[in-house]
């Protein structure tokens, strides 16, 4: 047997690398665990709803890709991604309005993935990286992770405002601008074409990457499409697209995809290989066989009817809902609504008295980069139906009547 060493001998192993300390987990996620409760009415998560899902068509194609090409659904494969999903997801966006080949496209893990691999190819340590603020959370952990200077870009009720955009690209010198749009998480927010054509301009005159992330905009339920940033003249040359199957399809698939110029993708191939060498080659063969037999479109558009019913159950109830004086916006798609307390509210106060109350959703302020707005709150409509909304709601209602007795 051999021997072991005496305690006094032993040396501890040495320590974590800073970035893992330096970032703490979702707060969110901490909070979705508390709502998870069975009866809980939570309008804190960010999920699909799940009995939306086309489990039939997805069993179906998860069946031909094994019925078909078994042993090609099993074997590893191409770190750029399997040919006919990376020629589909090109023709989904040239038929969007950005002329795509299947070369512009590399297939990642969830589109999560996609932001590691271009962080990963953008940004050094003290990198200035610009985002929305308030603006997705697991993006913020991403630049975190890479050691990035987070800087928020001044935004209003329509997203990032051009004029101070170019004030701070001229001071800060950053790498990227990481930007969601359309149906923006948290906010909902949708930045106006015009915005749009003004940001790819000062890109393109200041030199800066853009980083376009759109796993929402396909949930449009009113109003005109506008076209990605990515489309725009200044940006064609400078623009990571992200996209993702999450949404309309399911986010257990884990596929997303990245549209990058060509020596940016070249780079993020490589970072890929590193990180998982390519993504599942049998969820990427039954997503393929989804996309030419079935009809996505069609399900998108279920998709889109119930969400926009869930949407409107819950601004209908809103204002009888929240503290008087409260404000909100009405997103024309998406996932969720945004909402602030009037002055003196705090958003985390009112959620400890909402989940004894069985009705939850999650607070702003872990959004924000710098300081946070404690009166912000974040409400996703897509997982309750409009009845339930409408329960949620009183729920809501009886918990703010009891937070301001407090
Ligand atoms: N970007 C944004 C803005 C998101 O809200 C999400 C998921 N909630 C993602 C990226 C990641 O999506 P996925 O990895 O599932 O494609």
């Amino acid at each position: 047997m051999p021997s072991s060493p005496s305690a006094a001998a032993l040396q501890p192993p040495p320590a974590f690398a800073t970035r893992a300390v330096a970032v703490g987990g979702s707060p969110i996620r901490e909070i979705l665990a508390l709502t998870a409760r069975p009866g809980v009415i939570s309008f804190a998560g960010g999920l699909p709803a799940p009995e939306l899902f086309d489990t039939e068509g997805l069993r179906a194609a998860y069946g031909a890709a094994f019925a078909t090409s078994a042993s090609r659904a099993l074997q590893y494969s191409t770190t750029e991604g399997a040919p006919e999903l990376r020629e589909a997801v090109a023709a989904r966006a040239t038929a969007r309005g950005l002329e795509t080949a299947a070369d512009d496209v590399l297939i990642t893990t969830g589109s999560q993935q996609a932001l590691a691999l271009i962080t990963a190819t953008l940004v050094e340590p003290g990198d200035v990286v610009l985002v929305e603020n308030p603006t997705y959370l697991a993006a913020l952990q991403c630049f975190a992770m890479a050691g990035a200077r987070v800087i928020p870009v001044p935004c209003d009720e329509q997203g990032i405002l051009p004029d101070a955009l170019a004030e701070v690209v001229t001071k800060e010198r950053p790498k990227l601008l990481y930007s969601v749009p359309t149906f923006q998480n948290p906010t909902g927010r949708t930045l106006p074409g015009g915005r749009r054509a003004a940001v790819a301009e000062i890109a393109a005159r200041l030199g800066l990457w853009l980083v376009e992330d759109d796993p929402y905009g396909d949930l449009r339920f009113e109003g005109a499409e506008i076209p990605w940033l990515a489309a725009h003249p200044g940006a064609r040359d400078r623009t990571a697209l992200l996209g993702s199957f999450s949404k309309i399809m399911a986010p257990g698939l884990r596929l997303g995809w990245l549209r990058a110029p060509v020596a940016l993708r070249r780079a993020a191939v490589v970072a890929k290989q590193a990180a998982d060498l390519h993504t599942s080659t049998v969820d990427q063969l039954a997503a393929a066989h989804y996309l030419r037999e079935a009809d996505l479109d069609a399900h998108i558009g279920t998709v889109r009817t119930a969400y926009r019913a869930r949407r409107d159950a819950l601004l209908a109830g809103l204002g009888a809902a929240l503290p008087a004086g409260s404000t909100w916006n009405r997103p024309e798609g998406g996932m969720f609504v945004w909402a602030r307390l009037p002055e003196g509210h705090d958003a985390t106060t009112l959620l400890k008295v909402a989940i004894a109350h069985d009705v939850a959703f999650v607070p702003g302020a872990p959004f924000h980069t710098g300081t946070p707005d404690p009166r912000t709150l974040r409400l996703s409509f897509t997982t309750h139906t409009p009845t339930e909304i409408e329960e949620g709601l009183n729920r809501l209602q009886q918990a703010a009547a009891t937070a301001a007795a407090c």
